[in-house]
């Protein structure tokens, strides 16, 4: 099987690649997955007679056939030809990788086709040419031009000034003028106003629900869907059309649940929309989520790294190969940490890209795409593929098996630098669950560079919080944690502090007290002692000593010290961490 075969096989980034192209020596699955309509029975048939007849002529001509009418169109992959081009050439591009582009053709020797074809060889793709039927060509052409003035993408929200941005603005307060408004519009034109309209209504999705005669649209503003206006269903054609194009849905697909995403920029922030598409009688029903975007990136002092341990994330960022884990469970903020960590290592000479579940949200300059694990699109599938667009930096959601662990440390040793996160409760224990997962320590010891676990403890709110002084048993408390700091890091040590923070409530705290988190955080780097270690499998507590020799606080200790900084209470400190060593 040739690495282009295999490629068509096993998919590619959020858009899969196409099951329904076949080579000439495996004609019978396709053909025989032709469903034959209850309704224009004849057709049908003689649609599979034609297609037997441009299989035998494929074999004939000692080139692929593929049923191009089955092939679902990928946006990707037509945007490798200009629809005049297509429709003048009489092909279809229908898999594409890297330069490699597959093209669908009823005749490969018309002078037009073998034009284009050459144009395309001038700018330097490889073109592969398989024969279809001339209904299918005909049929894909028609399907290409119904949503060809989407493949003109022009981000409009970009293009137009910011004074039009208002006007847009002011015209959906009013959300009742949108759908006049819409039919004036262009398709992409109408979606961007349909974006504005949920930033400005501050809607955290937007449904779309078909009818015999109209198109419900719902906004969910608070957790509540609120009717918001009907579309005619033309319109509704077009503005369903865009977003699955720029969702990059398969577009000609309309029986089967589709997942894509996109973004926009709305006042100079990025918006990522993640959009799922629902078969129904009445046609597709999208819900399109709306996720927080333009978070700004936060450094690494303001997650709450500070002296050593800033100091280790700091160079681990600086890495140019090897494996970096955040370790923690749900809601300790190793997204933020890794997201953070991208942000850095996001320069002009890094390709970085990320494979998320899902992606939460978007990275300029960063491409990010979504596993589909029920959708079978893995990530260990997904990682496959991306390690083909040659990344330097990739960013992997989760480590959660041997598989992905694997590919994972592979990328690793293979001068990629991979960031990823992982179920455990302090950082040490990464290793032992990394053997214990099946990743034998001979991979474990080389890939590893550097490992981060953290916890969030809430913020003091600075209106309200009081300062009392210190009791006898906080007292001692801070003195073992100091005294144990004296061996390990004597630069973290600080003088016990007289006063504690406590909370009181207020209105701008909505009387919790808190404001705002900051992680508590413990990182060690895998230095050639702890190599050795790993490789010797050594006990979890030689790790430790090591790790401590080498200055690592625990995240308690940092938390202590965070009281004594005035962040946070020892309360919060006590409740999100536990001594394990
Ligand atoms: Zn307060």
């Amino acid at each position: 099987m040739s690495e282009e075969d295999k490629t068509q096989n096993s998919g590619t980034t959020a858009v899969q690649g196409n099951d329904q192209a076949v080579s000439a020596n495996q004609p019978e699955k396709a053909l025989k997955s032709d469903a034959l309509a209850p309704t224009g029975e004849v057709e049908a048939v003689n649609r599979e007679l034609q297609e037997k007849a441009t299989l035998r002529k494929a074999k004939e001509m000692n080139i692929p056939y593929v049923n191009i009418a089955k092939t679902p169109l990928n946006p990707d992959y037509l945007k490798a030809v200009e629809f005049e081009d297509a429709k003048r050439g009489r092909l279809i591009p229908f898999f594409k990788v890297g330069k490699k582009l597959r093209i669908a053709t009823d005749d490969p020797n018309r002078p037009e086709t073998k034009a284009v074809i050459a144009d395309l060889q001038n700018n330097d793709m490889e073109v592969s040419v398989n024969l279809a039927s001339t209904s299918g060509i005909d049929d894909a052409l028609k399907a290409y031009e119904k949503s060809a003035s989407a493949y003109k993408k022009v981000d409009i929200v970009e293009k137009v000034e910011e004074g039009k941005i208002q006007n847009f603005a002011k015209e959906i307060e009013d959300l009742s003028t949108l759908p006049k408004k819409l039919e004036e519009l262009t398709a992409e034109q109408g979606l961007n106003l349909l974006n504005i309209g949920a930033m400005k209504t501050n809607a955290s999705d937007v449904h779309y629900e078909p009818y015999t005669d109209k198109v419900e649209v719902r906004f969910r503003i608070d957790g509540v869907l609120n009717k918001v206006f009907d579309l005619k269903p033309e319109v509704y054609k077009n503005i369903s059309n865009q977003i699955k194009y720029e969702s990059k849905m398969k577009l000609n697909v309309y029986n089967i649940p589709q997942d894509g995403r996109y973004t926009f920029t709305f006042n100079e922030k990025t918006v990522a929309v993640r959009v799922s598409s629902i078969p129904t009688p009445e046609g597709e029903s999208f819900v399109c989520r709306y996720l927080p975007g333009g978070k700004k990136q936060l450094k690494f002092d303001e997650l709450g790294f500070q002296g050593l341990a800033y100091k280790k994330l700091d160079n681990a960022s600086k890495i140019s190969q090897g494996m970096i884990l955040v370790t923690g469970p749900t809601g300790s903020g190793k997204t933020s940490t890794l997201y953070s960590l991208l942000s850095v290592m996001n320069t002009p000479q890094n390709k970085v890209i990320t494979l998320e579940d899902p992606v939460e949200y978007a990275i300029e300059g960063v491409t990010q795409s979504q596993i589909d694990e029920k959708g079978g699109y893995t990530f260990t599938d997904g990682l496959k593929t991306l390690l083909r667009q040659d990344p330097d930096v990739i960013m992997l959601g989760e480590i959660r098996d041997i598989d992905t662990a694997e590919t994972a440390s592979q990328a690793a040793l293979t001068g990629h630098v991979l960031l990823s996160t992982l179920h455990t409760n302090s950082a040490i224990e990464t290793i032992p669950r990394l053997i214990n997962m099946g990743l034998p320590p001979f991979m474990v010891a080389p890939t590893l560079d550097t490992v981060i676990a953290q916890r969030l403890v809430r913020r003091v709110c600075p209106d309200c919080v009081k300062q009392e002084p210190i009791n006898d048993s906080e007292k001692k408390a801070f003195e073992q944690v100091m005294t144990n700091l004296e061996n390990v890091n004597k630069s973290a040590v600080v003088p016990i502090p007289e006063m504690l923070p406590k909370v009181t409530g207020c209105d701008k705290c909505s009387n919790t007290g808190y404001r705002g988190r900051v992680a508590v955080v413990e990182i060690f780097n895998v230095t050639s002692e702890m190599k050795d270690l790993i490789l010797n499998n050594s006990s979890s507590i030689k790790m430790i000593v090591a790790a401590r020799k080498e200055g690592m606080i625990t995240m308690r200790e940092d938390g202590f010290l965070k009281v004594a900084q005035g962040l946070t209470t020892l309360e919060e400190v006590y409740r999100v961490t536990n001594v394990s060593y």
